[in-house]
């Protein structure tokens, strides 16, 4: 699913976000595990401030582990709560309940000292598009118990999962939208399909990341596509393009098709896990 940003867009995300950020406590933002950092957009940072904060790595199981553990730890460092889940097979989501209390504690203790006792803690899920927000509150709202406010005779507006005795979770997302001015930001983005390959072009894209591929993940392409991995990200094409058959007519090799087929392979998971950029050199 890709999505296309425009300035209209992205007015009313902010807006929206703005008016229920007011009815929250807990913002907890999910990056992907692939790209934490170009994932984000650094604008939450103004819009949460002053509310408990956790980010959440997910797709994790598409990303290295040993990755996964340095970039929680970074952004444990910078002072977030951070936990890596899966939210498509529900993994981590355990972690995520006792983490959402931990990172609330200080407000329940504030409460108590003001007299206010059993106000629940409420939080929302933000994050850039295809990130897997609606799949995390699936996966939370699964396990709770029902819907608050949705039942006859309760006013429609929010509507809040009652997560425990403690949290409500509000059902619908805030979108933020990814930050692509920057042009290696703009690359992986596209790699793991959340920013619309038009914008560079499909060869562009896949050539690049059979370089990146070459570089950091040595021999995913050589087992996977039987080639010999080359510096030239098109002599690479070439060789998927080879290996797969993607021909034009008069047996001319389909870099295009070749293209479209690493891309898909690399986003869903068939390279093995992969994570894209790294903690130390940003
Ligand atoms: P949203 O736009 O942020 O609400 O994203 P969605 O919840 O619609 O998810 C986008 C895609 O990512 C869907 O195809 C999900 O199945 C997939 N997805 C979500 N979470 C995970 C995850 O943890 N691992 C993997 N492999 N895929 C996921």
């Amino acid at each position: 699913m890709h999505f296309q940003w425009y300035p209209g867009h992205m007015t009313k995300a902010k807006r929206m976000m703005q008016e229920n950020i007011k009815l929250i406590d807990l913002i907890i933002e999910l990056v992907d595990a692939r790209i934490p950092l170009s994932s984000r957009n650094p604008d939450i940072d103004e819009l949460g401030k002053n509310k408990a904060r956790l980010i959440l790595l997910n797709k994790s199981d598409l990303a290295e582990e040993k990755w996964n553990t340095a970039w929680i730890e970074y952004f444990q460092e910078k002072g977030f709560f951070a936990v890596k889940v899966n939210s498509k097979k529900g993994g981590g989501m355990k972690s995520v309940q006792e983490v959402i209390q931990e990172a609330c504690r200080e407000k329940t203790e504030r409460d108590k000292k003001r007299g206010i006792l059993n106000r629940p803690v409420r939080a929302m899920v933000v994050g850039i598009p295809n990130v897997g927000k609606s799949t995390l509150i699936n996966a939370l709202a699964g396990k709770a118990c029902a819907k608050t406010g949705n039942k006859p005779g309760v006013t429609k507006g929010k509507q809040w999962i009652r997560l425990n005795k403690n949290v409500e979770l509000l059902d619908t997302p805030g979108i933020l939208w990814p930050k692509f001015e920057d042009q290696t930001v703009g690359l992986r983005l596209a790699w793991i399909g959340s920013i619309k390959e038009e914008l560079l072009q499909t060869e562009e894209l896949a050539a690049g990341l059979t370089r990146f591929l070459a570089a950091h993940a040595p021999g995913t392409l050589a087992e996977k596509y039987g080639l010999e991995e080359a510096e030239d990200g098109f002599e690479n094409l070439r060789g998927i393009a080879e290996s797969r058959h993607c021909l034009l007519k008069g047996s001319e090799l389909d870099l295009e098709k070749a293209a479209r087929l690493l891309l898909d392979d690399f986003r869903n998971g068939r390279l093995g896990r992969v994570t894209l950029e790294f903690p130390q050199n940003v």
